[in-house]
């Protein structure tokens, strides 16, 4: 059965796609720790991202590091926190969290709540900053 994640990236679940090539999708956090929390995750369905052949990895960083880049020019922060868990989801992704301070990567800090119309503005820009890096 196709992960949630999958279903994101068919188009058949809704999502605010900030990032995309051939082999990579990144889309916001729907329970976001900070605005501009995104996933990057590999087309290719697996589960634990350290099943991935070396090559599939370096570039799904790559691609990662392209997001952060996005993200920072429209997120004030001081940088961009990375973390991979992948205990709820079992189709692998990296999280990009815009941070100020260690605490700010605590999973189990209480999630934002933001508006539709704030997470469309939210990813768009980014989409945006994005297509120029
Ligand atoms: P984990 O597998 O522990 O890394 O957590 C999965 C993450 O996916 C959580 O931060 C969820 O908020 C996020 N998530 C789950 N479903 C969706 C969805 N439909 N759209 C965006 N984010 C989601």
């Amino acid at each position: 059965m196709a992960t949630i994640f999958s279903k994101i990236i068919a188009g058949e679940i809704p999502s605010y796609k900030v990032a995309e090539n051939e082999q990579f999708y990144a889309f916001l956090d729907i329970n976001p720790l900070a605005k501009g929390h995104t996933l990057v995750v590999p087309k290719k369905e697996v589960d634990y991202i350290f099943d991935l052949p070396d090559d599939e990895l370096a570039q799904m960083h790559v691609f990662a590091k392209s997001v952060a880049k996005a993200i920072e020019k429209c997120i004030p922060c001081q940088r961009i926190g990375v973390a991979v868990l992948g205990l709820e989801v079992p189709h692998a992704h990296i999280h990009l969290v815009p941070i100020n301070s260690e605490t700010d990567m605590i999973f189990s800090n209480p999630k934002l709540k933001l508006t539709e119309q704030e997470f469309k503005d939210i990813a768009s820009s980014i989409f945006q900053a994005w297509k120029k890096i």
